[in-house]
């Protein structure tokens, strides 16, 4: 049996569980004002997610066409359809100039215009004066930005003395007897051993959790960890409804094809050749936001126009573009269509689908990376030491729907954010720091007994469990919800639910027992399913990416709020969205218009 009681212990300022680029930005930050910093990653941390980033990150810099940060906000405002929080998307827009710069000067490889100046790309839901015409605000690194942030952020972090704890799986956040968050007890992958690290701020920054969905673009490291430690912990997830699907998956395979391959000029096709994105945004056509194109796309297939044999997918087309401009902007996606369909884009039209690629939702947060739960009488309030950064964080930012380019600019933004506000606040605590509290143990101990039972005659697999929990989520709460389909499949859950409970491990070894690890990440997964479902079902309304058959409308009186979400009971309670921004004018919600 396992017992917490006597394992090694080790005491940090700041513990950041994440080694994608929101962990990295603020692990930076602390590391070089001289906090005891330590991040934990499962995969050595140039494996995050944030490597796989391909179309870039969005600027204001205005170095190929006019620009300035207040169409930056506008256009985040609008596309997150009016969910977003103003103060928040403020903060980020007007940071985002100077911080892209801090990237270049960290030593990110942008690419380059004529001039020498970082190269920008267009790309949908930017726009010039408001609405009036394209921008151009996506700094890129060819088609592999994140590799060229992540690679640079790790390297500076080195340089700066960071403690890494490489393939170290985080299991839980533990509380201590006043019911602080005091750290985390981690599981060392290599030998099977579990740690306690402490620390006086815990941050989580675990990225995305799209492998809830059978389609996606994520890594298989995706599973939501952090989002559902926080949850055991007794604390809210924000707007967990909100999943959006990229237009523009490899069909039926999922791997991503940068919205850069439209931002450089290609065009979908239905089976009749025709390039219909005319016929649902007449304005900005291939450029409209991703929940349209996804919306788009999925009628266009429902209504018989799809490609194909069996009619289910259209095709991204950029054959009439330059090679040689594919072969410098885009090479990372051309890869891709050559060794998952032997198919190069130079030539070929790419059969593509929608596939689940991002979550709105999450660890709600202020500005700082706070972490935020209600008081009883429903004010938002402050968990004292948790901070939240990155795609498992919801500041909102993004609201019901987020623009392309904009989340590799959170990470870095409220990274840097979060980790300037704990030195603050480390600051001010300095002669009362102390580890002398009691940590309550038992709860982790019990979640981690479960998986020691001898293994029975019933042997069903882990992995067969999550198929059918993806397969069965994909079905239920997909790019188009009702009523009738979330109901289903929160009848669904019940019995995978019951298998899980039900489940043993086959392999019971300690070293690299990688079977141990996808168990704790299915049981995560599941909680988030329940998180999502019960949103879902609620939200009486369309808008951005929850896009509902029987309500079709977005309805502001009653549903311009966010949903935040509670383990126990699968209880919802709702916080006003803010609509007040830091210095400028609010934007009102207006009728979407394309
Ligand atoms: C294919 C693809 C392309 C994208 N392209 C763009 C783009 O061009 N522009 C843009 O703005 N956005 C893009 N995005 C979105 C963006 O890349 C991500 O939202 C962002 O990089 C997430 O960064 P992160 O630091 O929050 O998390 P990640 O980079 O996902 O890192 C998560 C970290 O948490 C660690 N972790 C998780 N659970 C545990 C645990 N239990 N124990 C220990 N460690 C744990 C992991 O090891 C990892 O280090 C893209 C996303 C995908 C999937």
């Amino acid at each position: 049996m396992v017992s917490l009681q006597q394992v090694d212990t080790f005491h940090f300022d700041a513990v950041i569980v994440g080694a994608g680029g929101a962990g990295l930005r603020a692990a930076l930050q602390l590391a070089k004002s001289d906090l005891r910093v330590a991040v934990v990653s499962k995969v050595f941390p140039t494996r995050s997610h944030t490597v796989a980033a391909q179309g870039g990150i969005n600027a204001a810099l205005g170095n190929l066409t006019e620009d300035n940060w207040h169409w930056h906000m506008y256009d985040t405002v609008k596309g997150s359809d009016y969910l977003g929080d103003q103060d928040a998307i403020e903060f980020m827009c007007r940071e985002a100039t100077e911080i892209v710069r801090e990237l270049e000067h960290f030593g990110v490889p942008f690419s380059r215009t004529e001039q020498g100046k970082i190269y920008q790309r267009p790309f949908g839901g930017q726009s010039r004066n408001f609405g009036e015409s394209q921008a151009t605000r996506t700094c890129a690194a060819a088609d592999r930005t994140g590799h060229a942030i992540l690679q640079t952020l790790y390297q500076q972090n080195i340089q700066a003395g960071t403690t890494f704890f490489d393939e170290f799986f985080a299991v839980d956040l533990v509380k201590d007897e006043v019911g602080h968050i005091g750290g985390m007890v981690v599981m060392n992958l290599q030998n099977g051993e579990y740690q306690l690290l402490r620390a006086h701020a815990v941050m989580v920054a675990t990225g995305g959790a799209c492998q809830l969905f059978k389609t996606n673009t994520n890594a298989k490291i995706n599973t939501g960890d952090g989002l559902a430690m926080v949850l055991r912990a007794g604390l809210p997830l924000q707007d967990m409804e909100f999943w959006q699907f990229h237009p523009t998956g490899v069909a039926n395979k999922g791997m991503l094809l940068s919205e850069a391959a439209r931002g450089e000029g290609g065009v979908l096709r239905n089976a009749e050749g025709e390039a219909f994105m005319v016929r649902y945004a007449p304005h900005v056509k291939d450029l409209a936001s991703r929940d349209v194109v996804s919306r788009a796309i999925a009628i266009e297939v429902k209504e018989g126009r799809g490609c194909g044999p069996n009619k289910d997918h259209v095709l991204l087309d950029l054959t009439h573009l330059d090679s040689e401009m594919i072969k410098k902007r885009l090479p990372g996606i051309r890869d891709i269509g050559l060794t998952f369909l032997g198919l190069d884009m130079c030539d070929d039209p790419i059969p593509v689908y929608p596939t689940a690629h991002y979550m709105m939702g999450g660890i709600p947060t202020n500005f700082h990376g706070q972490v935020q739960t209600l008081d009883e009488s429903g004010q938002a309030i402050s968990v004292p030491g948790l901070y939240a950064v990155g795609e498992c964080a919801c500041v909102s930012v993004h609201g019901a729907n987020r623009l392309g380019g904009n989340s590799l600019l959170d990470i870095v933004v409220f990274g840097r954010a979060a980790a300037k506000e704990i030195e603050r606040v480390l600051n001010l605590q300095k002669s009362d720091r102390n580890f002398d509290r009691r940590l309550d143990l038992a709860p982790v101990e019990a979640r981690l007994n479960k998986w020691e039972a001898p293994a029975h005659d019933r042997k069903e697999s882990i992995a067969a469990i999550k198929h059918d929990l993806q397969a069965a989520m994909q079905e239920g709460c997909g790019v188009f919800r009702n009523q009738e389909s979330m109901q289903a499949l929160i009848e669904a859950l019940e019995p995978i639910q019951q298998r899980l409970d039900e489940a043993v491990l086959h392999d019971r070894s300690r070293a690299f027992n990688l079977e141990r690890m996808e168990a704790l990440e299915l049981e995560n997964l599941m909680t988030l399913a329940y998180a999502t479902v019960h949103s879902a079902i609620e939200r009486t309304e369309s808008r951005g990416a929850h896009s509902r058959v029987d309500f079709t409308e977005r309805d502001d009186e009653n549903w311009l709020q966010h949903s935040l979400y509670f383990l126990d009971g699968h209880r919802l309670r709702y916080k006003p969205v803010c609509v007040t921004p830091l210095t400028v004018t609010g934007f009102e919600p207006k009728p979407r218009v394309y």
